[in-house]
């Protein structure tokens, strides 16, 4: 049974007489999906100072006392330059993956395809392939993935790799999403209808869907009646056979007034009336219609 991609791959303990099969290897993972959301919901500062970086015990060690002669201040300002790049790197590579299951407006997470992701794609692959494994002691059923690099505290971009790695591997390939309203404030969420097709994208709430999308929607709303009008002029033509109808004032107005009393019938119309000038406007669209 696998329950979640990990770090760490415990193998189940065997029982006699039964072979031990790929479907009994266990995976865990000790990132939590509030850890990806905070860590991409945060500001920058948030970012740099997040616990998510000091990781695996292994590395967290003092500094100062490993390397006694070590300059702390310029070891700091390395260490927040480091993190400052991983968190970007972060950010960038999940956005590319959420955005590589859009089409125009339209968003399905099912979608999502690590072709259209190559860059996320290749920071997952180098977590996989550079990544040293460790046999625990310990408890000789444990393999841990750690860095490469030894001599470094953090490796904050092994650490970036590995976020990105976890979140292309589990179920959270599929529920994480980014608001589209671009003044909101927390803007990564999880979701769970990944097959879905949402229209104009996925949104956090109700309200910034509607704040982002209420003008495209009136303004898909208005094309389509403005289209319906149209279908309706060019029948009433046909019908009247006027020759030369384009130059005819009165025909025009007669027109007019028709499509207004048809719009009058509607229920939600997205104008009130049309005049003679909309029908001089719209000649052409009418004849070709
Ligand atoms: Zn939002």
């Amino acid at each position: 049974m696998i329950v979640l991609v990990s770090d760490s791959i415990i193998f189940v303990k065997r029982t006699a007489g039964k072979r031990l099969l790929a479907i009994d290897l266990k995976l865990q993972t000790i990132l939590s999906e509030q850890d990806v959301l905070d860590l991409l919901n945060s500001t920058q500062e948030a970012r740099i100072v997040s616990t998510l970086w000091s990781g695996d015990a292994f590395y967290e060690t003092n500094c100062a006392a490993v390397h006694p002669d070590i300059d702390v201040d310029e070891f700091c300002k390395m260490q927040r330059t480091g993190r400052k790049v991983a968190a970007r790197t972060v950010c960038t590579c999940i956005d590319e993956w959420i955005d590589s299951g859009k089409n125009g407006t339209r968003e399905t997470a099912s979608n999502r395809h690590e072709s259209r992701a190559q860059q996320a794609a290749l920071e997952a692959a180098a977590y996989w392939k550079t990544s040293r494994t460790v046999l625990e002691t310990s408890t000789l059923s444990t393999l841990r993935l750690l860095p490469q690099d030894q001599s470094n505290f953090e490796n904050p971009m092994w650490q970036a790799r590995r976020i990105i790695a976890l979140v292309l591997s589990s179920d959270l390939r599929l529920r994480i999403a980014k608001c589209r309203y671009k003044n909101c404030e927390r803007p990564y969420f999880v979701f769970d209808k990944p097959n879905k097709t949402y229209e104009y994208g996925l949104f956090c709430c109700v309200e910034h869907n509607r704040s982002a999308t209420v003008p495209t929607r009136v303004q898909a709303r208005r094309r389509k009646f403005e289209d319906k009008l149209i279908a309706w002029a060019a029948k009433y033509v046909r019908e009247h056979a006027t020759p030369d109808w384009q130059a005819n004032v009165i025909f025009k107005e007669k027109l007019a007034k028709r499509l207004t009393s048809l719009i009058a019938k509607e229920k939600a119309p997205t104008r009130d009336n049309v005049t003679k000038n909309w029908v001089t406007r719209n000649a052409d669209q009418i004849s070709q219609n």
